[in-house]
């Protein structure tokens, strides 16, 4: 999608600060962090949200979960936690329309959120 910014960093059109890629899924620093470790893990496939997800997505969404595991370990977050977010929609406070995952962690999160 050439007028997505997440399509675009995929493309290296935009920098980003990478912290995984691989052929499906790429990970990489938020702009805005929220916490010491904020990372957005993508698919590379132009997904526009949740709502669009079906059956036919269930081993993307498996490598993705895999690779938030990952890169929680990788930043040191395993033992004390940490929270995955997708924000979905309007409502949802989606800003970005390309499904995406935040990896928030690396201090005390709080809940509910606002
Ligand atoms: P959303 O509100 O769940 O859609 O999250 C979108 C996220 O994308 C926000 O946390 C933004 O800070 C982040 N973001 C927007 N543009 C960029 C960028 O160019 N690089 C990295 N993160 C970005």
């Amino acid at each position: 999608m050439a007028d997505c910014i997440f399509c675009q960093i995929i493309d290296g059109k935009i920098p980003s600060q990478k912290v995984y890629e691989d052929a499906d899924v790429l990970a990489f620093n938020d702009i805005h962090a929220q916490a010491p470790v904020h990372v957005l893990v993508i698919p590379k496939k132009h997904i526009a949200s949740a709502q669009e997800l079906g059956e036919k997505d269930g081993a993307l969404l498996g490598k993705i979960f895999t690779v938030i595991k990952r890169v929680a370990e990788e930043k040191g977050l395993a033992e004390k936690g940490y929270r995955i977010v997708n924000n979905c929609g309007e409502d949802g406070g989606q800003t970005v329309h390309h499904i995406h995952f935040h990896l928030l962690g690396g201090r005390q999160l709080t809940w509910p959120p606002g």
